[in-house]
């Protein structure tokens, strides 16, 4: 599924319903679903619904079936009436006798009402204009997995069953299920009976209907086993456009086909509907929402996340919502596989990386925190982790096994686990098995830990074609070093003749020496980006007019010349080495730094300008910065080079920094921070006859001074940023506004006539 608001998720509220153990003590075989959906302006259905049964243990009676908000009018076990207690959603039963788990019951529950919503807004049964149908996830409720919003089922991914739908319109409506279409005939009541069946055995929320004035767009599709019927339902009004709109998903079949296998279900629909928050990918009748019937690349990846769920979720399904990346992230890098296989390499990739500048920035803010795509819980199951991080990761494996590999496992995946629900584990162990790979490293690096690794070349020595590479990997937000790293290196010589070579290590570092077929001038870790670690990567040859870097904060400005450069920029969501040295009184800071490789053409000079948010994001890291005109930029051409403050035009605000160069040359740069005092980083308050009141502070704090004569406060921050100079006019008292201040420890420093008197301390709250 996809929603298109990310606010929502934000919003709902979460309604956690006591653990209750009814789902594993059946499995349903088969559902007959009757269901008389003609009153679409009372907003009611009626229904029998006809469960064929099975016990998981011996000695059965009491059973319990999810059914919400709907009535029970009666329920019947092998044709007799048995009582029932609906009560929270949960129809219970007791049979007169005992069932063995090798016995079958068929179950029949007469019902009806007006079907309920998700409270989180997205999920359940909906009567909108002159429609019915259902969304099958639920997001706010327990569990997500939501047929009971129509009929009476055992709600789980696990518990998979075949289907009949027999549902009943007025005359002039269709109704739309997915499966095939077995026949639609009129009833002695003038109402229209369509039956459509579903022979491979789904779980209850992939189970749709439509109910409409529907008319059929139809496309032909030679799938790799055979024909595979695709019919677009909507409105009349929308056929050409659903047409033009809907013409690449026979292109989408055949991208997947190719990588994951035969389409495991009978037929592919979508039904446009009255909506216009998200798709649901149920089976065989994608429920897709009336604004994005274009040719528009999102509209395109929708059309294709859905698909895509076919194979991933719908055909493999995750066995607990704990795995809910197995569906989703899947599917959102299935996005990116669709746009490769239709616009070629670069176009998938570059989709890609737009993705992972989001995981890298937005993520964790979106999903407060930084989570593990393994094991999230039941508020963030469909939140940016899942599906984004998911996708990144999806990437990473894939450069991980290489395409041959991981296109080969995939499709044994499908091919021996089809009609399934799999956990993360069993996946992890499958790959392993199948490929040989131990990935036991790569799923506690990407998929069992939260945060990121970050790789960084630490180490490079060239002596002619020989060469050893020294690469450093660092954790960000995870207390967790990964083993059996896998990372690229590509060298460069300046006729921009390149070479790769991997270096597989475990733990903080590896080393690896090379003899290169021509002697490189610099090296680039992961230049491909196979990678999902916390650097940004962008790359542009930059000749004649400004240049913007995607998501690494930095333009260049190039001469108004002949001359050009290919400029590479990373930007490394890490610190600096040797972050926290003072060169003169300029400190190190350890915000991200930039690594920039290039070979310019001609006599090239680019001014450039770095830029940077001074931001809370956690991965920015935390260090506060309010220390106007104090922010200078540190350079060092090489990492055996010490770090040097270079000449820049500063041009700062509150809260954000841009900082320019004239000449853009190769080498890493840094934010530094100028210290005032190189003595206040000790912050030993010296205390002395001077009060600080009130302490802590909220907004105006006093300075009393009582017999000490003193001219001059000074005001640091704990960075040892000098925050304001007060010239002391009253001999009494001073009083400071320190409401602008950010909440924290301060240390006051007194003087009279340059002869210091002493610090102290004191905390602003808010
Ligand atoms: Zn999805």
């Amino acid at each position: 599924m996809k929603y298109l608001s990310l606010m929502l998720i934000l919003l709902v509220s979460i309604q956690l319903f006591a653990q209750v153990n009814h789902r594993d003590s059946i499995n349903v075989v088969h559902y007959d679903l009757h269901i008389e959906i003609t009153q679409l302006s009372q907003k009611k259905i009626s229904g029998v619904a006809n469960i064929l049964v099975a016990p998981t243990k011996a000695n059965s009676s009491a059973f319990g079936l999810d059914l919400q908000r709907l009535v029970v009018d009666s329920l019947k076990v092998n044709g007799q009436i048995v009582s029932h207690n609906h009560q929270n959603d949960i129809l219970r039963f007791t049979t007169a006798q005992s069932y063995s788990n090798t016995d079958t019951l068929s179950v029949e529950v007469y019902y009806q009402g007006t079907p309920g919503k998700d409270p989180g807004g997205w999920g359940g049964f909906y009567f909108a204009g002159n429609q019915a149908f259902n969304m099958g996830v639920g997001m706010s409720v327990n569990p997500h997995v939501y047929g009971r919003a129509w009929y009476p089922c055992n709600d789980s991914f696990t518990d998979k069953a075949t289907y009949d739908f027999f549902i009943t319109t007025q005359s002039d409506y269709e109704a739309i299920c997915g499966g095939i279409n077995v026949s639609d005939t009129l009833d002695s009541q003038n109402n229209r009976v369509w039956h459509w069946k579903i022979e491979q055995p789904i779980s209850t929320y992939l189970t749709s209907v439509a109910v409409g004035d529907f008319e059929q767009v139809h496309f032909n599709y030679s799938g790799i086993d055979c024909e595979i019927p695709i019919d677009i339902y909507c409105s009349a009004s929308q056929v050409g456009s659903v047409t033009t709109a809907f013409a690449d998903v026979p292109d989408m079949m055949q991208i997947y086909e190719n990588h994951f296998g035969p389409y495991p279900f009978s037929r592919v629909g979508y039904s446009v509907v009255n909506f216009t928050s998200g798709a649901m990918e149920h089976v065989g009748n994608i429920t897709y929402p009336n604004n994005a019937i274009s040719t528009a690349l999102s509209d395109q990846t929708l059309m294709a996340h859905e698909l895509s769920h076919m194979w991933f979720g719908n055909s493999v399904t995750c066995a607990t919502a704990e795995d809910m990346w197995l569906n989703e992230g899947w599917a959102s890098y299935c996005e990116a596989l669709y746009v490769e296989g239709k616009h070629g390499y670069e176009a998938g990739k570059a989709y890609s990386l737009s993705n992972h500048i989001f995981v890298i920035q937005r993520a964790h803010l979106n999903d407060n925190g930084f989570l593990a795509l393994y094991g999230i819980g039941h508020e963030n199951t469909y939140g940016s982790t899942v599906y984004k991080k998911g996708a990144d990761v999806v990437r990473t494996l894939r450069g991980y096994l290489g395409d041959s590999t991981f296109f080969a496992v995939l499709k044994l995946w499908f091919a021996e686990n089809e009609y399934s629900s799999k956990d993360t584990y069993e996946f992890r162990d499958f790959l392993s098995a199948k490929t040989g790979v131990d990935m036991n490293p790569f799923f506690d690096t990407w998929v069992f830990n939260p945060g990121f690794p970050h790789y960084e070349i630490s180490d490079l020595l060239i002596n002619g074609t020989q060469t050893t590479v020294k690469i450093t990997q660092k954790s960000i937000a995870r207390q967790f070093m990964g083993d059996a790293s896998r990372v690229e290196v590509t060298f460069f010589n300046s006729s921009k003749d390149t070479v790769t070579r991997l270096v597989q290590f475990d733990g903080a570092h590896g080393t690896a020496s090379f003899t290169l077929p021509f002697e490189p001038e610099f090296a680039i870790p992961d230049y491909y980006c196979r990678l999902a670690d916390a650097t940004i990567k962008a790359e542009k040859v930059v000749s004649g007019s400004q240049q913007s870097f995607s998501g690494v904060n930095l333009v260049v400005y190039p001469p108004l010349t002949n001359d050009s450069a290919w400029i590479h920029v990373t930007y490394n969501y890490s610190k600096p080495e040797k972050y926290g040295q003072m060169v003169g009184d300029i400190e190190l800071t350890p915000l991200n730094y930039w690594k920039v490789d290039m070979i310019p053409y001609g006599d090239f000079k680019g001014r450039t300008r770095f830029t940077r948010q001074l931001s809370n994001n956690p991965i920015d890291s935390t260090f506060s910065a309010q220390m106007k005109d104090s922010v200078k930029l540190m350079y060092r051409a090489t990492v055996s080079e010490d770090w040097k403050s270079i000449p820049t035009i500063l041009d700062i605000t509150w809260g954000s920094v841009a900082i320019s160069i004239d000449s853009l040359m190769a080498g890493e740069y840094a934010l530094g921070i100028k210290r005032y005092q190189v003595d206040v980083p000790n912050f030993v308050p010296q205390k002395c006859e001077i009060t600080i009141v009130p302490n802590p502070v909220k907004s105006v704090v006093n300075f009393i001074f009582g017999e000490t004569a003193c001219s001059r406060v000074d005001v640091f921050s704990l960075d040892g940023a000098l925050m304001t100079q007060i010239k002391v006019r009253n001999n009494i008292q001073e009083t400071l506004d320190v409401s602008e201040f950010s909440a924290g420890t301060y240390l006051a420093r007194f003087y009279n006539n340059g002869v210091s008197l002493g610090s102290d301390k004191f905390l602003i709250v808010r």
